[in-house]
């Protein structure tokens, strides 16, 4: 994984291309190399990112990474558009990690809320997520560097299933042009 080491403000197609894409999730993004392209804080995506959608249930690898990235002095936040906001209260909790409900990604409010609270810039933030028309497209918009995972499970709303279709055919032509 290697991010780059400056954030480019992005415009037309590149607004839906991640910086990073991670085919074996969150684990595989080493804290260092965050830290090595000037990351300071790290907005995360909940569902089929950190836990499967709808689930409660978090994986020793998945807390040992968020463990990890703590250690490496990366703050962290919460950022999800989930309607379910005890879930997400009571994850938050647990973890330690704050978080901003109802995000409406791909909407610049909930990202700039979380910025906001931790007193840092879009251009030291990386967003991680599963979806590039929320996580990702939100995300690039503000300038923020933004790194991809394959969802954890299938399972997800119908709506989600329908943009997978077009989130493969993108990824793919961005492949194919270079620019991941
Ligand atoms: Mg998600």
């Amino acid at each position: 994984m290697s991010l780059p080491l400056t954030a480019t403000r992005k415009r037309g197609w590149r607004l839906l291309c991640p910086d990073v894409y991670c085919p074996d999730g969150v684990t595989e993004i080493a804290p260092e190399g965050l830290r090595r392209a000037g990351i300071r804080a790290v907005l995360l995506d909940l569902d089929n990112t950190l836990v499967g959608w709808q689930r409660s249930d978090l994986s020793g690898r998945v807390r040992e990474w968020l463990a990890a990235l703590r250690d490496a002095g990366i703050m962290l936040y919460l950022v999800s558009n989930t309607r379910h906001g005890k879930r997400l209260r009571n994850l938050s909790e647990e973890l330690g990690i704050p978080y901003v409900r109802r995000a409406w990604k791909p909407r610049r409010k909930g990202f700039l809320a979380a910025l906001e609270a931790m007193q840092v810039g879009p251009e030291e933030t990386a967003m991680i997520g599963d979806q590039m028309f929320t996580d990702v497209l939100g995300a690039n918009r503000l300038g923020i560097r933004t790194i991809m995972v394959r969802p954890l499970a299938r399972r997800e709303f119908l709506g989600t299933k329908l943009s997978r279709t077009v989130e493969c055919v993108l990824l793919a032509l961005f492949r194919r042009i270079g620019w991941i």
